[in-house]
């Protein structure tokens, strides 16, 4: 196959590219593939450059959509029309249209039927206006695809951002609706690949109430919006969706971040999106990072360039265009190393993750194709330049860089505190107030069993005394190791006081308590902690919750019984 890329701004420029086209297109072809992505929102004008381009190639297949920024060569074209012509030796295609009017269900079963009736069907390119056409049901349907077949392609924007989107082919212009265009062939090879680049910034909110699967009523039982109106003073007004458009919400679905991007919000505060959300799911506000957006797109052109593409399209979201601003062409620069490189600025896009087709946002989605085995030895691209993508960063950039240093560092410095909160400094187990709140948080829960076990090492006094202090703590940090060394995840040990330590058991009886004392017990006389065979042991004391006892009557009881062993003889366990 062969690509051509052309891209204009009047409309009498077109024909002069026609002829242009014309004059390098080989002589014979199995199929041509014109996808416009252009900047006239105007379907009159859409209707004058398909009969244009039909008039010149009646054999062309057109798939056009409206876009707000256009992607030739490596560079963005800002209010330009850009044209690609695949010319294809060996690839058969067709051509779909779908109005507002189907039902998706219905139409997604026939045309999953249409595919699987085409033997190498190797990729479909979907075009659809997103805020008027509802794809997601339609997509449902093709989870049955063969594993081969790649997806890729993008809903239709304009650089108003209103409605006024169209997708269209050399027979239909729509506002609403969705063009499908499929490959087949026995050579062609369809790579596609996604690349993202946004960072969760702040705390997970977990999503309350939903109407439907594309509106978010409530975030942790608050109106939606709250979240754009707290953290960002981004209130519901006529430029809600131009000031949501860099902070996407971020869901994690199996293992893969995920994008929502605010459409709309609703009277109630709901929010509308154009990509599925449920109920149960955690999101956080994200925004985008500079460094990671580059390095991910230069990833996936390293990957393709590996792969010799003959033609290259690339659908990006507008957010990209917009977050990036001038490092948007650092971002594209490179496709001009790989291939000829088409593409516009998108709002959604599509690629197909794990058999299932994905609506994404925020995206930029990369479909490189080429017919036939690779010959020549693969090219390669430089490693990404820090020092340049640090050049790129706009201020706005290096604060939310700024934002996000300090959020992990505050993140990092409070595990600290609340591991210091809840833990001895000497032993590292729980601190007295950590276990004895936790041993109250089991009697309040209450799910019988429940054994507790406190210990207290004997004559500790004398170890001091006769070896230091220092030995003292040394002995200590030995028992509390072989304390944890010696009970289970669910259990919990913490330093009771001085040389007095807790073992909280959930779901052990007093006999498996008493086990677990007595396994200490002796553990720690045959530990060598002291010189000179100088044994340490322990006087334990356990007992199992009763039914509806109170904390401060089972502790004594526990207490009591540490108390007869320490009076029968030491280095025993009493248990009632
Ligand atoms: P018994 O067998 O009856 O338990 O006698 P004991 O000597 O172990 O008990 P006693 O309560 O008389 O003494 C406990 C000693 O533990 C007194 C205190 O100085 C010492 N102690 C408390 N906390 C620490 C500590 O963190 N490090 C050290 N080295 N000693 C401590
Ligand atoms: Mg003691
Ligand atoms: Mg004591």
């Amino acid at each position: 196959m062969k690509q051509f890329v052309y891209s204009f701004e009047q409309e009498a420029e077109l024909s002069g590219i026609l002829v242009a086209f014309k004059k390098e297109c080989p002589q014979t072809f199995s199929s041509l593939l014109v996808t416009v992505f252009t900047h006239w929102d105007d379907a009159n004008i859409i209707g004058r450059l398909t009969e244009k381009i039909t008039a010149a190639l009646p054999q062309a297949q057109i798939a056009g959509m409206t876009t707000s920024g256009g992607i030739n060569d490596g560079h963005l074209e800002m209010h330009r029309t850009i044209i690609t012509f695949m010319v294809f030796n060996d690839t058969w295609l067709k051509v779909f249209t779908f109005g507002e009017d189907i039902d998706p269900v219905e139409t997604g079963d026939l045309f999953l039927v249409e595919c699987q009736s085409m033997n190498n069907l190797q990729g479909i390119e979907f075009l659809a206006t997103l805020h008027t056409f509802n794809v997601q049901a339609f997509m449902k349907r093709l989870d049955d695809l063969p594993k081969r077949v790649a997806v890729f392609g993008g809903g239709a924007d304009n650089y108003d951002a209103n409605h006024n989107t169209y997708v269209f082919t050399e027979n239909t212009i729509m506002n609403a609706g969705m063009v499908a265009v499929c490959f087949d062939s026995k050579t062609l090879i369809v790579h596609v690949h996604s690349g993202f680049g946004w960072k969760p910034l702040g705390s997970p909110m977990r999503i309350t109430s939903t109407h439907g699967n594309m509106i978010v009523r409530e975030l942790d039982g608050q109106p939606a919006i709250s979240v754009y109106e707290k953290y960002l003073k981004i209130s519901g007004n006529q430029y809600f969706h131009k000031n949501t458009l860099e902070f996407p919400l971020l869901l994690e679905r199996n293992g893969a971040s995920l994008a929502r991007l605010p459409d709309d919000y609703m009277e109630d505060g709901s929010l509308v999106f154009n990509a599925d959300c449920h109920e149960g799911e955690y999101v956080r506000l994200a925004y985008g990072d500079t460094e990671e957006i580059l390095r991910h797109t230069r990833h996936i052109q390293q990957t393709i360039i590996g792969t010799s593409p003959e033609g290259v399209l690339v659908f990006s979201c507008v957010t990209r265009r917009i977050f990036l601003g001038d490092a948007v062409d650092l971002e594209l620069k490179h496709y001009h190393d790989i291939a000829t490189t088409g593409g516009g600025y998108t709002h959604g896009e599509f690629d197909r993750r794990g058999g299932r087709i994905q609506m994404l946002n925020m995206t930029l989605v990369t479909a490189s194709f080429r017919e036939g085995a690779v010959t020549e030895p693969p090219a390669s691209l430089p490693d990404t330049d820090a020092a340049e993508i640090s050049d790129a960063m706009s201020l706005a950039q290096r604060l939310a860089c700024f934002i996000t240093v300090t959020s992990q560092e505050l993140v990092q410095a409070n595990h600290k505190l609340s591991v210091l909160a809840k833990h001895d400094g000497l032993t590292d187990l729980f601190n007295r107030g950590e276990i004895e709140a936790q041993l109250k948080h089991q009697l309040d829960t209450f799910v019988s069993p429940l054994s507790v076990i406190m210990l207290d090492i004997d004559n500790f006094k004398s170890i001091n005394d006769n070896f230091g202090h220092e030995m003292g703590d040394s002995v200590l940090k030995t028992v509390a190791q072989l304390l944890t060394q010696n009970i289970r995840q669910v259990d919990a040990a913490g330093r009771w006081g001085g040389e007095e330590f807790l073992i909280v058991l959930p779901g052990s009886d007093l006999k498996a308590a008493i086990a677990v004392a007595e396994r200490i017990r002796k553990k720690l006389e045959a530990t060598e902690i002291l010189p000179a065979k100088r044994k340490v042991t322990a006087s334990f004391g356990a007992a199992s919750v009763n039914d509806g006892e109170e904390y401060l009557a089972f502790y004594q009881r526990v207490d009591a019984n540490l108390y007869t062993a320490k009076q029968t003889g030491k280095n025993r366990v009493v248990a009632n």
